[in-house]
């Protein structure tokens, strides 16, 4: 073990599962570890270097954003902000931008805002149905939105105001609907919670439920918006549109950003009811905005759905070889691929040696979530080396 890795065993809480690599230097899809070892990363710190790591683009905004003004409170106007805010509404269906710091702080302030409109509209409803399998964010709330029991039970009680429903089931939503709903929040497709893609339909029919009951839908695009899915934002492929719609991750391409976006029909916030100390700073915006401005002026989401589908193509003709895969799955650069047992943690090993990094979605799953601007060439790659890993494991195991 490095010394870098005996000094985070001394000092560094233990909430994170580790790979043995400690890296030092990120460039495009590539980065060095401190023994100057390459990989080609497939994770992008978790669906957030959408255009690889150190982009000229967004390390010439951000130098020249810290070289001018890094930090001033939200009690002043900024330009970053602004453009910021701008050209996501340009590009959105959306009409109004709220900056914060990361995905769970965008779901919590949606959830806030879904809030203050059941009071002004729905005679003060204010309970939100989200789904199981979802992955909302960390903090207490959002735990109690993520309908997950492993992340929900280490923390009881959890904050009331939200019900748990089967994803992808109109029924289910129906059935807990009631005067006290002021609005459902979902991912268009399930990230975390396993690269889980919904029939065609249930989007289309949510939205419709939502209308009916004059309730809020929410989109959790924190993972899938950015064109990672293969358009700038997921829902654009389901022929609807959101009320209200978060996003991180991706949007300022490694630099902590969040997002909300509501029409101006749901941003009834007034001043004071909602804020951030950091949110909106100009470092994190100038980032943000060079980085949407990159992918929408370079296609990049065309090139996520090309190239998605590449991996995808690959990834079956992986599967025609090695039966130990069952299933792959995703939309555009988030996809998975899923095994008959649970080989998830030795894959990655085998294909870390081997140079190559990838995300363990599941005991059986592994997630690949690489850079929006890689190409074919890179996915050659990966698949060269996955075909190699699981020959290693399967041959050495009893497949
Ligand atoms: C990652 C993620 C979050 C949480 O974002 P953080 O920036 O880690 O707080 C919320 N929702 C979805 C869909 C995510 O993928």
């Amino acid at each position: 073990m490095s010394q870098w890795q005996e000094l985070e065993k001394q000092y560094f809480m233990r909430t994170f599962d580790r790979v043995p690599v400690t890296l030092v230097r990120g460039e495009g899809a590539r980065v060095w570890d401190d023994d100057g070892r390459e990989y080609l990363d497939f994770v992008a710190g978790w669906a957030v270097n959408s255009l690889g790591h150190c982009h000229p683009a967004v390390a010439g905004a951000v130098t020249e954003q810290v070289h001018t003004l890094i930090q001033v409170s939200n009690q002043f106007y900024t330009i970053p902000q602004v453009q910021l805010a701008e050209i996501l509404v340009q590009h959105s269906c959306l009409d109004k931008v709220f900056m914060c710091n990361s995905g769970t702080e965008a779901n919590e302030g949606a959830v806030k805002l879904a809030r203050r409109y059941g009071k002004h509209h729905l005679n003060g409803a204010y309970e939100v149905i989200t789904t199981t399998g979802s992955f909302h964010g960390r903090t207490l709330g959002m735990v109690a939105a993520t309908g997950q029991t492993k992340f929900q039970q280490p923390y009881v009680p959890l904050p009331s105001g939200f019900v748990n429903v089967e994803y992808n089931s109109i029924e289910a939503i129906e059935a807990v609907t009631s005067p006290k709903t002021c609005a459902i929040m979902l991912e268009p497709m399930q990230g975390e919670g396993g690269v889980n893609l919904p029939d065609d339909d249930y989007l289309a029919q949510v939205r419709a439920w939502c209308d009916q009951k004059g309730i809020l839908l929410i989109l959790d695009e924190i993972q899938t918006g950015m064109g990672r899915t293969g358009t700038l934002f997921a829902y654009e492929q389901y022929g609807i549109e959101p009320d209200i719609m978060t996003l991180a991750k991706g949007l300022a391409s490694g630099m902590p950003a969040g997002a909300i976006l509501a029409k101006d029909s749901a941003a009834v916030f007034t001043p004071g009811e909602h804020g951030s100390t950091f949110g909106g700073n100009p470092v994190t915006c100038a980032a943000a905005y060079a980085t949407v401005k990159f992918i929408v002026e370079n296609d990049i989401a065309g090139n996520a759905k090309k190239v998605g589908d590449y991996l995808m193509d690959g990834l079956r003709n992986l599967a025609q070889k090695h039966s130990v895969i069952v299933n792959v799955r995703g939309r555009g650069l988030l996809v998975a691929m899923e095994f008959n047992r649970d080989i998830a943690a030795d894959m990655l090993m085998s294909c870390l040696s081997r140079g190559l990094l990838v995300n363990k979605l599941k005991p059986n799953a592994l997630r690949f979530i690489p850079p929006l601007t890689i190409g074919n060439q890179e996915v050659d790659e990966a698949l060269g080396i996955l075909d190699e890993a699981l020959s290693a494991i399967t041959n050495s195991g009893q497949n």
